[in-house]
């Protein structure tokens, strides 16, 4: 069996994964809150997880390897839409987690084997919730419950800051309940025409750490082998449900944690006011999944990653060779042992490519295909992929830089040519849309 090497966030070092029970292997990646569109950033953990999934299921065998994405479909922004849109949360959390499962799916990530639901699993909160507060690890106040941080003595060991440190430096205008400044909600309490459940501590709802918390003990059990997600959740999200789960179960929480970085675009951190901010949901009109998909990987997990469109255009291009050379492939080969090896170092996933990339000759075609199908890429026949690529043919970078010319003539107030350009765009099927935050355009069907 091959070894599978995994850099644990809680030990700063690369381990050998040892599975609690081979036949069982247990794993959980925090999920979308599902208010709005998820984007890119977003995508990056859902894309590289995705590949820890497969390789787990090749090395343990499918049907032994149980993968649990929540969807967070209680919190205050989607109270805040509801309100807005005058709708139900369960009507805008549904709208978002459809789409996100569409997306996802775009990209090429497999359905997760559970995606429990916040909503799902208000006994389970409560029970937690009464038995930290018995064990003196929590508190109501005012209609919240709160846990203790001074009661937990290794708090803070997973973001290595020390709990003294953190109660120290905790904002000074907390709200008075607290006991210590650093001490954070389960539980909250919802006003009269506010959406809550009931619960000892009167009408209320859930704080996102605990969500994670009690889903994972339903689905998974008190100890579980892998807990991954972004590096912004390690402070103060998983942090905290180490906390809740290590002192209401006594039991370690997890065995392997795992972050994956920040993604930036074009090297700035993604924004709305700077305009490059991109939803899954609008690249997928422009780019097939696939070179999405690839882009995201060929940057190491744990690396900063760079987006930007031209990365992608580059990679769609990388995929039309290899499906030129895959194109008459028809027998089956087995995964490439040369792949196996780069993904079980830590998700090696940029040796994986150049692997890949090694195997882009007619004599190792099927070899190429089945080590990139095993990746979630060349999932389509060449014939199709070339067809859907033909139909956009006009390359999405050259259009960008269209619209850069045309941002460019309307401030030198060179209209003449900015109108030029928008009708240029038309003839190839673009629609441009001026917004607030800049222009964004989409292919006319
Ligand atoms: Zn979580």
């Amino acid at each position: 069996m091959t070894n599978i090497q995994l850099y644990n966030t809680k030990a700063r070092t690369k381990q050998l994964f040892e599975p609690i029970d081979p036949e069982n292997v247990r794993m959980y990646v925090c999920g979308p809150t599902v208010y709005d569109f998820a984007h890119i950033g977003n995508a990056r953990p859902v894309v590289v997880f995705d590949v820890l999934f497969r390789l787990l299921k090749l090395i343990y065998g499918s049907e032994n390897v149980t993968y649990a994405r929540n969807i967070t479909d209680i919190d205050d922004r989607i109270m805040a839409k509801a309100v807005d849109e005058g709708v139900s949360i369960r009507s805008i959390s549904n709208r978002y987690a459809k789409v996100y499962a569409e997306d996802m799916a775009i990209l090429g990530a497999l359905d997760p084997s559970l995606a429990p639901r916040a909503t799902e699993h208000l006994p389970e909160m409560i029970k937690m919730m009464k038995t930290l507060i018995d064990k003196g690890n929590a508190y109501e106040a005012e209609g919240h419950v709160m846990f203790h941080v001074r009661s937990m003595e290794n708090y803070g060991a997973l973001s290595r800051h020390s709990r003294d440190e953190l109660i120290a430096g905790a904002r000074v205008d907390v709200a008075p309940f607290k006991k210590d400044p650093a001490d954070f909600v389960l539980w909250k309490p919802s006003s009269e025409d506010q959406v809550g459940w009931g619960s000892p501590w009167g009408k209320g709802r859930p704080g996102w750490h605990l969500e994670c918390s009690c889903m994972i003990e339903k689905h998974l059990g008190k100890t579980i082998d892998i807990h991954a997600g972004g590096q912004d959740l390690i402070f103060p999200h998983h942090e905290n449900e180490i906390a809740q789960s290590e002192c209401a179960h006594g039991e370690t929480f997890v065995n392997y944690w795992m972050h994956n970085g920040y993604l930036t675009v074009n090297g700035e951190k993604m924004s709305k006011s700077l305009g490059n901010f991109h939803t899954v949901h609008d690249l997928v009109t422009k780019f097939p999944g696939e070179a999405l998909r690839l882009s995201l990987l060929t940057a190491h997990y744990r690396q900063p990653i760079d987006f930007s469109l031209e990365s992608v255009a580059e990679q769609k291009r990388r995929l039309d060779r290899w499906y030129r050379i895959t194109a008459d492939v028809k027998a089956a080969s087995s995964v490439p042992l040369q792949l196996i090896e780069a993904l079980s170092d830590d998700l090696n996933t940029p040796k994986a490519i150049s692997a890949l990339d090694a195997l882009a000759t007619q004599e190792t075609a099927a070899e190429l295909k089945a080590g990139a199908q095993f990746v979630g890429l060349l999932m389509q026949d060449s014939d199709s992929w070339f067809q859907e690529g033909a139909a956009d043919s006009v390359a999405a970078d050259e259009i960008e830089a269209l619209i850069n010319n045309r941002i460019e003539a309307r401030a030198s107030k060179d209209f003449a040519e900015s109108d030029r350009i928008r009708d240029r765009l038309e003839e190839l099927g673009v629609i441009l849309e001026d917004g607030p935050s800049g222009t964004t355009w989409r292919r006319a069907n």
